[in-house]
């Protein structure tokens, strides 16, 4: 049995190793001519951890990325709200969460699938189905056509086959933009033994440092503005707009900004989309951002391309064809769809609480971060990061 992916993102990867391991005959396609270490950090809770076990990567991203050992939230003059329980998290779900540069992660990923026998084609950008009934074919801009019993599409949050099959739904713009950066930085309050580091909270505005591995920091900020504004800054004005923002932050934090090279920052507007009722349709489904955008701040929307992979292996390692195959996708998204809406709107709730600008509203809310760190950070995202993936 063959299946074309759509995308060699995270949860294209995870999911052609998950086919694979099953007994499925993959390929991917990616756009891309080559797959180069870009991005900025990427937390991986312990939900991650266990499905990067269940697609036999897990050692190498926990040896190249560095275990989160501490949780500040500080107001964004430096006084401290409260510290993370991260070392009784550790202990429940036996493994802390790790923060990795994301092109690393990238890199593992796409060397196992190598290694296992999967195709990986780059320069392939998918421009449209041709057929969904006999076997799904797919043709690309260079005119080339590819077909296959199943079609994952992982083309990510802009998704041109999600358009296709089930019509065009805008994005939800967040309300703010993600500045990231990566540099080398150091500070003893906050010795890379240790791990983690902190969030920082202003009116509108956060800002995240912490460990990546390798030597490297990565810090991250998110900041209250109008959809579109700043799309078209420079790397330099990104830098100085950002400097501009902090100059009186917490005290690393104008450093940390400034220690960053211009050409190690990026930005991006948030968005995410109303959660689809629907994934698939006959032989092609969708996974990862294609099938449910989700805003960053339960950094939940790589482990979840990897549970959809996960998941959706195990219900096709029987390789159904005709109508059961149907059944089998319709059997996902009865297994994902209820637990990613939750997923969504949780992240919409934590960026509204990490984003407000009343002063009255903030002052409860430090509050509330001081007294209720438990139920606030640990009860409720249970459900989330205490997820248990099946073995393929
Ligand atoms: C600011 C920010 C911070 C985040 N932090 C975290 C975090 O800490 N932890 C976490 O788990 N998640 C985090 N996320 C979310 C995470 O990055 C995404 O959910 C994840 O990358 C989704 O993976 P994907 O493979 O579905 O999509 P993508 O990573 O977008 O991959 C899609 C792939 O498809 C390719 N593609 C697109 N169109 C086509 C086409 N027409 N033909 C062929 N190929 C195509 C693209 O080139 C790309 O390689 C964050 C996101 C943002 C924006």
């Amino acid at each position: 049995m063959k299946a074309i992916i759509i995308g060699g993102g995270i949860g294209g990867l995870s999911c052609a190793i998950a086919l694979r391991k099953v007994g499925w005959d993959v390929t991917v396609f990616e756009q891309n001519e080559n797959l180069t270490e870009t991005g900025a950090g990427i937390v991986l809770a312990a939900n991650a951890i266990k499905a990067l076990k269940v697609l036999d990567v897990a050692d190498r991203v926990q040896g190249e990325g560095t275990p989160v050992g501490v949780a500040e939230l500080r107001t964004w003059k430096g006084s401290l709200l409260t510290r993370l329980p991260v070392e009784k998290q550790a202990m429940r779900y036996s493994t802390p969460s790790y923060l990795i540069h994301r092109g690393s992660l990238h890199s593992i990923l796409y060397s196992h699938a190598l290694d296992i026998g999967v195709t990986v084609q780059l320069g392939k950008k998918y421009t449209g189905l041709i057929d969904s009934n006999e076997g799904a074919e797919v043709r690309f801009t260079d005119g080339t056509t590819a077909k296959s019993d199943l079609l994952v599409a992982a083309d990510g949050y802009r998704s041109k086959v999600r358009d296709g099959l089930f019509g065009h739904s805008s994005l939800r713009y967040s309300g703010y933009r993600a500045i990231r950066g990566i540099g080398n930085f150091e500070d003893p309050r906050y010795p890379l033994a240790a791990g983690g580091g902190f969030e920082a909270l202003g009116k509108g505005t956060r800002f995240g440092f912490s460990h990546l591995g390798k030597g490297r920091i990565f810090w991250f900020a998110a900041i209250n503005e109008p959809e579109g504004q700043g799309t078209f800054l420079t790397p330099e004005e990104i830098k100085k707009h950002a400097l501009q923002k902090f100059r009186n932050w917490y005290s690393p934090v104008p450093a940390v900004i400034e220690a960053t090279p211009p050409s190690d920052i990026l930005t991006h507007s948030i968005y995410d989309l109303v959660p689809l009722r629907k994934w698939s349709k006959g032989r092609i489904t969708l996974i990862g951002d294609a099938a449910h955008p989700m805003l960053p701040n339960l950094g939940q929307g790589g482990a979840q391309a990897m549970e959809d992979a996960i998941i959706l292996a195990n219900l096709l390692r029987d390789k159904p064809t005709g109508e059961a195959l149907t059944e089998a996708l319709k059997q996902f998204e009865n297994v994902r769809i209820p637990r990613i809406r939750k997923i969504v709107h949780q992240s919409r709730l934590m960026g509204r609480l990490m984003q407000l600008e009343s002063p009255m509203a903030l002052t409860i809310r430090n509050t509330a971060f001081r007294v209720a760190v438990n139920k606030l950070f640990i009860t409720r995202l249970h459900p989330v990061v205490g997820y248990e993936p099946p073995i393929l």
